[in-house]
């Protein structure tokens, strides 16, 4: 006779131990153990005694049975089923932040593959694309093409994963039904269990001949050009969703997601909606006056230095920032003059200067200032 094991042992937790400390060593362990990582047989095994630890200790009115009555105790008053029911997989690792499938970054299609096209519920995963934009791209807006690499439906069976012009009939495996119930002798007594049919993932059909192309799967890894429309002012960080444009799913393809990355620009800060620029005016310019060209956004443009501009000075163009991502109008360039001043001077140069000085100082001095 079989006893369960210490359910504390197994997820390595003192007895006392509290909801998030056992939180926190399972989902260490079924990252450990997960067969999506871990193909160990040993692994699987592992896995399955985590989670039923966990199924028991995370549910504090089974936890109390179980301390009351003792791993042995407890085994008699529960059975398999009871234990895992109401255990909702999907949902704990959503809960503790385990995501098996969905990367962070680029592609991450492997799930639908691994599990073949058997899994229950079969909705294909949404996809996480980064582009990264320049900041003239995105002031005015922008349509970008970009190469995906994704599951897409069978252009062969269309789905069906039957080899065109075959039959599709009643699948063998479950006679229909789309379920497998097995049947096991544990120490609780004979159990039963009941799990969708992994030959035709629950829906109960199958076919003559599976598609050679997509090898009754009903999809095919492949890289498709989606046109993308960036909205000018999108922010930094900001993510576009194209529905079912992600994998494809016999239930369902998943989204795609495109995250805007602002590239860093070389002249322009950004600033919500408004852009700022430094911008070099000569000294003469700035004490007589005169015109400059600026850049912009939208190409250089021609602006007035008004007489005595002091270094520091702010100008602003109207208008010349980023378009608004609601609403209407756009942003403004705030320009920032630093004033030029020669590292070093010829002698002509010098001596205008020095007449300049001499000038300014007999009248500093008529003035009493000095
Ligand atoms: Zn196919
Ligand atoms: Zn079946």
């Amino acid at each position: 006779m079989q006893m369960p094991d210490d359910y504390y042992k197994v997820l390595g937790v003192q007895k006392g131990a509290s909801a998030d400390e056992i939180k926190k060593a399972y989902r260490e362990l079924a990252l450990k153990y997960h067969p999506d990582r871990n193909p160990d047989k040993e692994a699987t095994e592992r896995f399955k005694e985590v989670n039923e630890a966990y199924a028991v200790l995370s549910d504090p009115e089974k936890r109390r049975q179980y301390d009351a009555y003792g791993p042995a105790g407890f085994g008699q008053k529960y059975s398999e089923e009871e234990i895992f029911r109401n255990f909702d997989f999907e949902q704990i690792f959503k809960d503790i932040g385990i995501n098996f499938g969905f990367g962070s970054g680029g592609q991450p299609f492997g799930s639908f593959f691994e599990q073949g096209a058997a899994r229950q519920g079969g909705e294909g995963q949404s996809i996480l694309y980064r582009m990264e934009l320049p900041l003239d791209e995105i002031a005015d807006g922008v349509q970008k093409e970009i190469s995906v690499r994704h599951v897409k439906v069978c252009d062969r069976c269309k789905g069906s994963l039957a080899e065109p012009g075959t039959k599709v009939i009643r699948c063998p495996e479950c006679g229909g039904t789309g379920r497998i119930v097995t049947t096991t002798n544990t120490f609780f007594g004979r159990m039963q269990s009941v799990a969708a049919c992994r030959r035709c993932g629950g829906r109960g059909k199958s076919y003559e001949k599976r598609c050679r192309k997509c090898n009754g799967k009903g999809g095919v890894v492949d890289t498709e050009r989606i046109m993308v429309t960036i909205p000018a002012g999108i922010y930094d960080g900001a993510r576009l969703r194209l529905e079912g444009m992600g994998d494809y799913g016999p239930d369902g393809n998943g989204d795609l997601y495109v995250e805007i990355h602002e590239r860093k620009h070389p002249v322009f800060a950004r600033e919500g909606d408004n852009v700022h620029a430094q911008v070099r005016v000569p000294f003469y310019t700035a004490i007589l006056g005169g015109r400059i060209t600026v850049p912009t956004l939208h190409g250089e443009k021609e602006i007035a230095i008004e007489q005595g501009t002091q270094q520091g000075k702010s100008i602003i163009l109207r208008g010349e920032g980023i378009r608004r991502l609601r609403g209407s109008g756009a942003g403004d360039e705030i320009i920032t003059i630093n004033i030029e001043i020669p590292g070093s001077l010829s002698g002509e140069q010098r001596e205008l200067i020095e007449r300049f000085r001499d000038r300014e100082g007999s009248q500093r001095r008529k003035f009493g200032f000095v």
